[in-house]
């Protein structure tokens, strides 16, 4: 355990002069010991069985004889509570394996699901699963540190990979993930379930139409209180678990809604983040990160969000000849979108939850009829770029030129 060192836990300014983010600047390449903060181990531990996790009254069962069969890695909320229920919906994907540190959870949800007990693995017996053919693909729902490290382990184990976002922590753990995807002649897909949701594929469709005219301005909000807590306590705090700041797990839906909206890549980037002083929650990352992206068209993208203000989930369009709003954004349910082009109509283009069964459909497709996949590793790298830009522009202070590929100029 490492005692903190004072000098480099200093507040971060929002309106920074030149060096003064030496905090972040230190974060973006040091070690736990360098940095003087404790920091959890990085490697895959059981956690108990969450409350209130919902389970299915019947297991939900393969439908077509060619069925991608996945084996669920981390049981935690968003698996329990949004992804295994909604395998039921999917056509050609079921649980086949679960593999969790928790062997008592394992067998509660494993029976649920109709997961046979020589399928319910353990993060030690892991490897083991090389040798079972009921499992085609491996869904890695673990904390964001420890995506690079199961998608390898997948690979080797000669399975295909669903990696839930934000890929990795770093640019160059994505690409050891695209190489591991290369060489084991596997499918890699981020699980960037937005390309697969209603409102989200309508309000492309609707800005590739010029729906608002030319696009000037575009602005996404991801804000959340994180309730009091450490990082040892929350992974999410955790620098070395869930990255520098709330881009990595949250923000992240304002970067994709940026590019997918605008349809451009930033040709450079400033950023400003904030760690407020004596606060537990954020003694390893940032509360907060603003981010302004200028497009080739001249269209420029505010992005802001954090760990520390009300709740928002939130994307605004606005062109030359009307605005596109979008609250809740990207949600699991109940999202809302509404088109003014001098009157404003509500579009609801369908149900959002088809979103998690039309991912798990997509990967088995790709899988079967070997399609390229739709949100690859190459989208979750460059994502990662991008997000490592806009914190390097936060700790130095200065604006990024980038390259078309998310790669930063010079
Ligand atoms: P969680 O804390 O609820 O669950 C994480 C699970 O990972 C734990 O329950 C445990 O089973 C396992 N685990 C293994 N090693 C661990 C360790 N060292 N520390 C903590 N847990 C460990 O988190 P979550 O909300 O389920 O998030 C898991 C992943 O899913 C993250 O990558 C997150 O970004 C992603 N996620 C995606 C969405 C989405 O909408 N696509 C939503 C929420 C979470």
């Amino acid at each position: 355990m490492v005692i903190a060192t004072p000098s480099r836990r200093d507040v971060l300014q929002f309106t920074a002069g030149a060096g003064a983010l030496p905090w972040l600047a230190a974060c973006a390449s040091a070690t736990g010991d360098e940095l003087g903060v404790e920091m959890p181990e990085l490697r895959a531990v059981g956690q108990p069985m969450p409350q209130g996790v919902p389970l299915p009254e019947t297991p939900p069962l393969a439908k077509s004889e060619d069925s991608v069969g996945f084996a669920i890695v981390g049981l935690g909320d968003y698996a329990l509570r949004q992804m295994m229920p909604r395998f039921v919906n999917a056509r050609r994907a079921h649980i086949a394996a679960v593999v969790t540190g928790n062997a008592e959870k394992g067998d509660i949800i494993g029976a649920a699901y109709g997961v046979p007990e020589d399928a319910r693995y353990s993060y030690e017996n892991f490897a083991e699963i090389a040798e079972d053919d009921r499992v085609d693909a491996v869904y890695i729902v673990l904390p964001s540190g420890l995506h690079m490290e199961w998608t390898e382990k997948a690979f080797a184990a000669g399975k295909h990979v669903l990696c839930e976002k934000p890929m990795a922590l770093s640019s160059a753990e994505c690409e050891r993930m695209i190489a591991a995807a290369e060489q084991a002649h596997r499918k890699l897909m981020i699980a960037y379930r937005c390309h697969f949701e209603p409102f989200n594929l309508r309000a492309m469709e609707l800005m590739r139409a010029q729906a608002v005219g030319d696009i000037r301005v575009i602005r996404t909000d991801q804000h959340y209180r994180a309730g009091p807590a450490t990082p040892a306590q929350n992974w999410r705090l955790s620098r070395a678990l869930g990255g520098q700041g709330p881009l990595e797990d949250y923000g992240i839906y304002g970067v994709q809604s940026a590019l997918y909206l605008s349809g451009e890549m930033p040709e450079s980037i400033v950023a400003r983040a904030y760690r407020p002083k004596d606060d537990p929650r954020f003694s390893e990352i940032a509360a907060y990160v603003g981010t302004l992206m200028q497009f080739p068209s001249g269209a420029v993208a505010q992005l802001s969000t954090s760990y520390d203000s009300a709740g928002s989930n939130r994307a605004v369009v606005r062109g030359t000849g009307g605005t596109l709003t979008m609250s809740p954004a990207t949600s699991y349910t109940g999202n809302r979108m509404t088109l003014d082009t001098g009157t404003a109509e509500i579009l609801e283009p369908g149900d959002p939850t088809v979103q998690f069964a039309g991912q798990l459909d997509h990967l088995a497709d790709a899988i079967r009829d070997d399609i390229a996949v739709r949100t690859s590793g190459e989208m979750g790298l460059r994502d990662v770029r991008l997000m490592e830009a806009i914190y390097l522009s936060a700790a130095e202070d200065r604006i990024i030129s980038m390259n078309p590929d998310g790669t930063m100029k010079g």
